[in-house]
Parts: C-alpha cells; sequence; structure tokens
C-alpha cells in the first residue's frame, strides 16, 4: 500500500525544497548529514498532523492520562523507528533510491539520544512505543540532558568515556514549548503566614534560588494508527535574564547562581546503572522534571476540568523506581499550598494518582538522601514528608502495637535519611516489581513488612520490549519471513500470533530459510565488527553475545573466565574437535566503578592474546564492541546465537536483553533469574541451556555469610589455572598486579563484601558444562534450527504491548483512544 501522505514525487520534491530551505544546496551538493535532516523534516511534518490530529481527539474525547515519569528513556534513533511505525519505511526507502540515496546511510547520520543508562531507561522507551500503539494517551516525563550517556572509546584495552554532544546539529524531531514553561524552585526558608480573619495558614518559601523549566515536545508515533503521543523532556534555563539591573540591585551573585544552576542542572546524565550515588545535583536533577511535569499537568487538567478532587479519574503517573519519588511529595505540596485542600482532601488525590514500579533489590541501588541535604534543598516538600512520616507511624503503631521494631525497619525518615522507596509505597496505590520471581523475592524478602501491611497494592508486571524496533527495524529479514510464514502483519501489533510459527517447526525449507536469514545477520554483523574492531570473524563460527550493561552481578567476569578455560583446553588438547566460536561482548561501565572497568580491560587482553594465537586456527575469537548503545544493539540482536543471561541468580530485576535476542532466535544461556524463568516457561527447558543456584540457593548463602571460594578453588584444578592466570602475567605481559584486585575479590573477603558475592566459582563448573552441551545442540544443525525458531516462536509473552494492557487493566484503567483521519 502507498501511504499517501508519502506519495515518492511529492516526498522527493519536498526533500529537494528542505535541503534548499536549511543549507542552500542542492541534493547532489549536500552532506549526508544534511540530508538526513533534510529527510526527517519531511517526515517530521508528516507526524505533526497526526500530533494535532491526536491532540484534538483527546481534547473531544477526554481519556484518562498516564504520566510516566522517569530519569530516563533510551529512545534510540527515531527516523527509521517513525517510518515504520508511520508503515512509511519501504516506499521512503525506494524514493530515496530514485534519487541516489541510502535510507540506511542516511539513518546512520542520526545520533542516538542516549538519554538512558541501560534498562530501564529502554523499558520506558518500549513502554512509549507501546501506549501509543495501543492507543492510550500518555505523556513521557524526562530531563533533556545536554549529554546523555558518555561514547565509550576503547583504548589499549580500557574504557575512556567521551561527552556525546548529541545536540550539535539540532535535533530535527523536538519541539520547544516555551508557552509551557515552569518555574521551579530550591533552596531558602519557609516562612509560615497566618490570615487573622480565616484561620488559615499558608507557607511561604523565601529567598530561594529558582530555574525556569523548559519543555520540548518530542514525538511518539504509534503503529499505524494515527496516534502521536508527546515526550516531553525539560531543559532550564535561567529565570531571569541576566541584566545589569539586577547588578545594580546587588543581586548580581544571585543573577550568577541561577545562571550557574541552570546552566548545570540538566548538564549530564549520571552514568550509574543500579547503583546510587547521593549527588546533591542528581537529587536537584530529580525535583526538577518532577515538579515542571506536575505543574503542567495540573494546569492541563484545570483547563478543562473544574474539581480538582476528581484528578485521579483524569489521571495516574506512574514512578519508574524511585528516582521520581519527589513526586509525591511535590503534589501534596501542589494541592495545599497552590490549591488550598486541606491534608486529608490531598492526601486523598495523591494517594489514588500515584503508582511506583520496582527495579532492583540491589541494596546499593537504594535511594536513601541525607536529611539535611534534603531538608536544605526542599524545604516545603521536607515539611510535607514528615508530616507524611508522622501519620504512616502512627498507623504502624495502631496495626502492631508496642513493635518498635517494624516502626525502625518502615519508617520513611530514619537514620537521618529519607528512604524514597518507603514514601513511594506508603503514598502510591500500586507496587509493581518486573518479572514474577523478582515481584516475589520484593513480597517475601525485601519488603515484606510492607506487603504485610498492604498487600493490595502489590503486583507484578513483567517487562516486555518492542517488536516493532527489535524485529522490524532490526532484523527486516526476519520480519518479513514471519509475516510471509504467519499469513499476516498482525504479529506488529500482537506478538501472541508467533506461536504459529511453531507450525514450521518440522519444515526442512522452513528452517533452513530461519537460519540462513540468521546467516545474513551474522554476516552483516561480521562487516560491523570489521570496520569497527578491524578485526574478522567467521560468520559460521557460533556467535556467543553478552551485550549489556558491566555490573559485576551480570558476571561478565565468569563469562570472560570461561574464554581463557576454554583456550587453556583447546592449546592443552588441540587434537579435541571444538566448534568455532565467537565471543561478542558490549557493556559500558560507569565511569567511577573501577573493577568494572578492570573486567572491559581484561575482556580486551583476553582478545589480544586469543584472536593473535596463530595455533588455534581460529577457533576462538573474542570481540569487545565499542560503545553499545541501541543503535548496534539492533543489528548485535539480530546476529546472536546465544544469548548470555547469567546473572547471579535473585539479582537481575527482569532483564530485558534476553528478550530481544529470544525475539531474533537465540536460545538463552542463562540462571534462573528475572524474566528468564519466564522465558524457559514459554519456550520450554529444552529449548534453553540453564545452569548455576537458583535464587533460593543463593539468598540461603547470603543469609549464612556466604561459602567459601577456596573450596572449590582447592578441589578443582582448571578453575583454579584460571584464576591463577589472573595474576600469572599471562593476559598482562608478566604484569602480576593488574588484575590482582579481581583475583582477590574471587578469593578473599574484602571492606565489608564477602569473598566472591556473586557466585562466579560457584557456578562456573555449572556454567562450563552447560557451555558444552551449547557446543553439541548446535553441532546439531537440524536441532538448532528448530530451537532458535522455537525462541521466535515463543516470544509472544515478552512484548511490551502485553505489559502495557497489565499495566492499564490493572493498575492505570485508562479509555482507549481511536483517532480518525
Ligand atoms: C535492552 C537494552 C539494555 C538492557 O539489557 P539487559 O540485558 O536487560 O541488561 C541495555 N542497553 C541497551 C542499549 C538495550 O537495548
Amino acid at each position: 500500500m502507498i501511504n499517501p501522505r508519502f506519495e515518492k514525487e511529492a516526498f522527493k520534491k519536498d526533500v529537494e525544497q528542505n535541503v534548499k530551505q536549511l543549507f542552500r544546496k542542492t541534493v547532489d551538493e549536500a552532506s549526508q548529514q544534511e540530508l538526513y535532516q533534510a529527510v526527517s523534516y519531511v517526515v517530521k511534518d508528516a507526524i505533526i498532523d497526526d500530533w494535532i490530529a491526536t491532540q484534538k481527539q483527546y481534547e473531544k474525547d477526554d481519556p484518562k492520562i498516564v504520566y510516566y515519569m522517569s530519569m530516563e528513556f533510551l529512545l534510540g534513533r527515531a527516523l527509521g523507528n517513525n517510518l515504520i511505525n508511520m508503515t512509511a519505511y519501504k516506499e521512503v526507502k525506494e524514493a530515496l533510491e530514485e534519487m541516489g540515496l541510502n535510507l540506511n546511510e542516511l539513518e546512520d547520520q542520526e545520533p542516538d539520544p542516549a538519554l538512558g543508562n541501560g534498562g530501564l531507561g529502554r523499558l520506558a522507551a518500549c513502554f512509549l512505543d507501546s501506549l501509543a500503539s495501543l492507543g492510550y494517551a500518555a505523556y513521557g516525563c524526562g530531563i533533556r540532558y545536554r549529554y546523555g550517556m558518555f561514547k565509550q572509546k576503547i583504548k589499549d584495552g580500557y574504557q575512556e568515556e567521551r561527552p556525546d554532544n548529541w545536540l550539535k546539529n539540532g535535533n530535527p524531531f523536538e519541539l520547544r514549548r516555551p508557552e509551557y514553561a515552569k518555574e521551579v524552585r530550591f533552596g531558602g526558608n519557609i516562612r509560615v503566614e497566618y490570615d487573622d480573619k480565616t484561620g488559615d495558614i499558608r507557607f511561604k518559601q523565601e529567598n530561594y534560588e529558582s530555574v525556569l523549566a523548559v519543555p520540548y515536545d518530542y514525538p511518539i508515533v504509534g503503529y499505524d494508527n494515527h496516534i502521536v503521543n508527546t515526550l516531553r523532556i525539560w531543559d532550564a534555563e535561567p529565570i531571569v535574564d541576566f541584566q545589569l539591573d539586577s547588578f545594580d540591585r546587588g543581586d548580581y551573585h544571585k543573577a550568577v547562581e541561577q545562571q550557574n544552576l541552570a546552566k548545570t542542572i540538566v548538564e549530564v546524565l549520571y552514568p550509574n546503572d543500579n547503583h546510587y550515588a547521593g549527588k546533591e545535583l542528581r537529587l536537584k536533577q530529580q525535583y526538577f522534571f518532577v515538579s515542571a511535569s506536575l505543574q503542567a499537568a495540573l494546569t492541563k487538567y484545570k483547563k478543562h476540568h473544574d474539581d480538582i478532587h476528581k484528578l485521579p479519574e483524569k489521571m495516574t503517573i506512574q514512578m519508574n523506581d524511585t528516582h521520581p519519588t519527589v513526586a509525591v511529595a511535590e503534589l501534596m505540596r501542589l494541592l495545599l499550598d497552590e490549591e488550598g485542600l486541606g491534608w486529608d482532601e490531598a492526601w486523598e488525590i495523591t494517594s489514588k494518582t500515584c503508582a511506583y514500579t520496582n527495579h532492583t533489590i540491589m541494596s546499593e541501588a537504594l535511594e536513601k538522601w541525607p536529611i539535611d541535604l534534603f531538608s536544605r534543598l526542599l524545604p516545603r516538600v521536607y515539611q510535607i514528608i514528615q508530616e507524611i512520616d508522622r501519620r504512616f507511624v502512627a498507623q504502624i503503631r495502631e496495626m502492631y502495637p508496642g513493635n518498635e521494631e517494624k516502626v525502625a525497619k518502615m519508617q520513611i525518615l530514619r537514620d537521618g535519611q529519607v528512604k524514597m522507596a518507603h514514601l513511594a509505597i506508603v503514598a502510591g496505590y500500586s507496587v509493581n516489581g518486573v518479572a514474577r520471581l523478582h515481584t516475589e523475592i520484593l513480597k517475601k524478602q525485601e519488603l515484606r513488612d510492607f506487603y504485610e501491611m498492604m498487600p493490595q497494592k502489590f503486583n507484578n508486571k513483567t517487562n516486555g520490549i518492542t517488536q516493532r524496533r527489535f524485529l522490524m527495524h532490526g532484523n527486516p529479514l526476519l520480519a518479513d519471513w514471519v509475516t510471509d510464514k504467519l499469513g499476516t502483519k498482525d504479529w506488529i501489533t500482537d506478538l501472541s500470533l508467533m506461536s504459529g510459527l511453531k507450525k514450521w517447526v518440522d519444515d526442512e525449507e522452513a528452517l533452513k530459510e530461519f537460519m540462513s536469514i540468521k546467516y545474513e545477520n551474522k554476516v552483516r554483523l561480521a562487516k560491523y565488527i570489521k570496520e569497527h574492531n578491524g578485526i574478522e570473524v567467521d560468520p559460521r563460527s557460533i556467535f556467543d553475545v553478552q551485550v549489556k550493561r558491566l555490573h559485576e552481578y551480570k558476571r561478565q567476569l565468569l563469562n570472560i573466565l570461561h574464554v581463557m578455560y576454554l583456550y587453556n583446553e583447546i592449546k592443552e588438547h588441540p587434537e579435541i574437535s571444538f566448534y568455532p566460536r565467537t565471543f561478542i561482548f558490549g557493556a559500558k561501565a560507569s565511569a567511577g566503578y573501577i573493577r568494572a572497568k578492570q573486567i572491559i580491560k581484561l575482556i580486551n587482553s583476553v582478545a589480544d592474546v586469543v584472536n593473535n594465537d596463530r595455533s588455534i586456527n581460529g577457533k576462538l575469537k573474542v570481540v569487545f564492541i565499542e560503545d553499545y548503545r541501541v543503535s548496534n544493539a539492533e543489528i548485535i540482536f539480530a546476529a546472536a546465537d546465544v544469548s548470555e543471561q547469567i546473572s547471579t541468580a535473585s539479582k537481575e530485576a527482569s532483564g530485558t536483553g534476553n528478550m530481544k535476542f529470544m525475539l531474533n532466535g537465540a536460545p538463552t544461556l542463562g540462571t534462573m533469574d528475572g524474566a528468564n524463568v519466564e522465558i524457559v516457561e514459554e519456550v520450554g527447558a529444552e529449548n534453553a541451556f540453564i545452569f548455576g543456584l537458583s535464587s533460593d540457593e543463593v539468598i540461603n548463602y547470603e543469609n549464612n555469610g556466604g561459602y567459601n571460594p577456596m573450596d572449590i578453588y582447592n578441589s578443582d584444578a582448571d578453575i583454579r589455572r584460571v584464576v591463577n592466570q589472573l595474576v600469572d602475567g599471562t593476559y598482562s605481559q608478566g604484569d602480576k598486579e593488574m588484575y590482582r584486585d579481581l583475583y582477590n575479590s574471587l578469593l578473599t573477603a574484602q571492606g565489608g563484601s564477602k569473598a566472591d558475592t556473586y557466585f562466579i566459582l560457584k557456578d562456573f563448573r555449572s556454567y562450563a558444562d552447560t557451555q558444552k552441551k551449547v557446543e553439541e545442540a548446535y553441532r546439531d544443525k537440524d536441532r538448532w534450527a528448530k530451537m532458535a525458531l522455537l525462541n521466535t516462536a515463543s516470544c509472544g509473552k515478552f512484548s511490551s504491548d502485553r505489559t502495557i494492557q497489565e499495566y492499564v487493566d490493572d493498575i492505570w484503567h485508562l479509555d482507549k483512544v481511536t483517532v480518525e483521519v
């Protein structure tokens, strides 16, 4: 079907026009970057028509709106995805070809808007895609960081961080909306005013610093339904112009301060994944975007509704982790101080409006702000939290008379800290985990006291991913094949239809096609690796892939120690047949996470030794892909044979990378952790490779002082050899100290953490044995093809469309909207 908005001749003309108007050039003269921009503005123009139509429809239907609050949105590139969702990708590709242009090359001109770290930010992006595609009114609310995630360079095997000035060429898809700007205030003191006549008390913030929050709207295009939702990310500007008269008034320093605050507040995304650093600027960022978003949401509500008490019928707020939890207190503040409501009314509204998603049980990720910092920065918000806490403590005492231990464990303000998770749970009407196992651990362990007190709030929403980006865009060959085999495109909006592929599992021809598509995608990745790493890899080898943030709990160290073990085996027994393998890694480490960076260096050192050893005939290759991000992730998932999901059981809340691999036909090699449990349930244990301790076993060890890795070191010679190679210079040109810290971390307790905190040696043998089974399975081409196909065919549950529909049914209760054009 020709999409009328992208009628070829008109489209070509529009591109030419844009090149002329934007750059005073002809198509022949323009650079690829300029052409990318010219094309993007044509696409944006078409999007804007639907954007306006959607907003009109929303005004007419007045649906309930979800505000998805998140510090991170890891969007990935927009151009290709927008064309896919407008069902115009192929037409535009052809039109460009007729102009002598290549759409893929133009797409490569677009920087990834890297406004996120990893899984949590990518989840937010998948959710926005699903909300628009399912026809629900939603705003994403976040920060327009000047510098998002850093660009990763590998130099001599070490990670280096480079600033990513993603906005340097402008951003064709965004729209600045100064008319919706809001003021956000920090610091100062609170003056209490009594109105003698009415007896009212008013709280006035004085001597504060403030910034102007200016929103940039970013269109979120639904799939083939003309719905365009909005991601609203906030920029900060000084509130008063830096003028001489403020100098004259003696406000010079204040003016400079506000200028500086505005400049620094949105300057950079904190590159920590699953880790709380407690930086004041981070709290400022949180309050900044939450306050601006809530003010804008209330303004919007009040424009069409006059009863503030009915707010929960028309809007709901989802807090993506505790990062935006200050929202509950800020909403209270707006209702009390700006709307003039009493406490009980305000609480009634707030506690029916806010909902919280928990993303981790890792203790180092729990946000606990020091009270002195918090109360200094947000004095009025802090007063409100004190009152929430006071009332909550009374409630605990009523329910558990005389049980002060409960109070100590559950209180919001305790030990000089503001415990953000406690605040979110107490004020929220829903608390959800992100995979079944994770939610069970929350209920039984981490949040047990809260679960016992308010079980009705707890629910599970297993994460998902969007098939529009991670199959249609990332793997067009497989997407077309799926459509052909299913005889319908409906899987694009209903991934459960993928189960229809199961009928091809005994069809030799179909299996051959499936595996030759995988091969094509491996050739594409091999080309990428050759271009970016200068390493030749054989697309006939097994592509064994671990791509995700670098974290000790994700156990990239286990993976690379196993590679070292295999290398020893191959050297020792060259006669034993070994199926060629390419181990592919991709991972950014937080800039301050020293041990994670050592692991990156180790991976690259092993790669150096192994890749350059002619004697092993290329049986083993190790590749570290620089700057892992959404755009290269799409290429990597499509080409993977094996999906490494090897976190210490109980530590990975869900994982979503695991789902992207499954969708693209890569069986999981993993532990029974996070959503792996549900993946195995869907695909069958015979089509996955599961190893290692269970979460119960891990938790048991942890509650009983850990285990002794020396027992394993002493009894298993292969493991001992590999561990010793960390300190014998094998991978460090004789330097015995380079990996001493990694060695120590495996064998000895140190600084508050137990020896081998993440059970790497404990799981090593089980992992190595299971890797052997992977090889055996791969040798049997027919068996492997079936397994791979069955993974794709069983991935239906893991669409973020399913996840979002569950949020809508159980938590948000949104109204479905259709836009007619
Ligand atoms: C999906 C995704 C993640 C999350 O991966 P996990 O394996 O679930 O940790 C991180 N980064 C990018 C770029 C992704 O696409």
